[in-house]
């Protein structure tokens, strides 16, 4: 039976902490693999102008995992277009394999606002919650049941990577050396 973790998010950029959470969180579940799943069109982050293209935040995603072990790129939402809810896609995850176990995978800010989802109660029933705490969010915790994985605290968001790229400041080390030679190709952020 398959153990999945999904990991849902804008990755706008990806960057170290996503990676780092991926992969504590495959290890101490004896996860077969985290799924990276690009968002689609975030619904909570409708009002971003500046969004960067999903093929684009797709393309570093599969950049930055390429060569770690069990953790991959989804391009589930991006492929399924629209408007992007977790629900839909645990939908089908289930309906692809219904006898594996999913596991959701929140950093804590996006756990703490779990009960504002679409049909939050129905994402719990589909998936196990899995939380990792995150640097000015700690403690947060979804109202559902739920476990906490332990992960080193990074205090890093692709929205500080943004800000960080826009001030001319380096980003290597903080975003994957692969994400970050294809957004400078692209000629994203900064
Ligand atoms: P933004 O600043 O644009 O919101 P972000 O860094 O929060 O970007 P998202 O794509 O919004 O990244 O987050 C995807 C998932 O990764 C969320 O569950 C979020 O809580 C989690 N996450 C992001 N950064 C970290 C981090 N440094 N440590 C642990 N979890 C993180
Ligand atoms: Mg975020």
């Amino acid at each position: 039976m398959s153990r999945i973790g999904i990991f849902g998010g804008t990755f706008d950029p990806v960057h170290v902490g996503h990676l780092a959470a991926a992969v504590w969180v495959r290890d101490a579940l004896e996860l077969d693999r985290v799924e990276l799943v690009v968002a689609n069109e975030p619904w909570q982050k409708l009002d971003r102008p500046q969004l960067s293209p999903a093929q684009d935040r797709l393309a570093m995603v599969e950049a930055a995992v390429d060569g770690i072990d069990g953790v991959v790129a989804s391009s589930a939402e991006v492929d399924r277009g629209g408007l992007t809810y977790t629900v839909d896609t645990l939908e089908s995850y289930r309906a692809g394999d219904s006898d594996g176990s999913l596991f959701l995978i929140l950093g804590s800010d996006a756990a703490g606002g779990l009960d504002t989802w679409h049909r939050y109660e129905e994402v719990a029933e589909l998936a196990e919650v899995v939380v990792v705490d995150r640097p000015g969010a700690v403690g947060q915790r979804p109202p559902v049941a739920h476990r906490v994985v332990d992960c080193p605290l990074l205090d890093l968001s692709s929205t500080q990577v943004r800000e960080w790229a826009d001030a001319g400041r380096p980003l290597d080390g903080l975003v994957p050396a692969a994400a970050l030679a294809y957004c400078r190709q692209k000629g994203l952020y900064g």
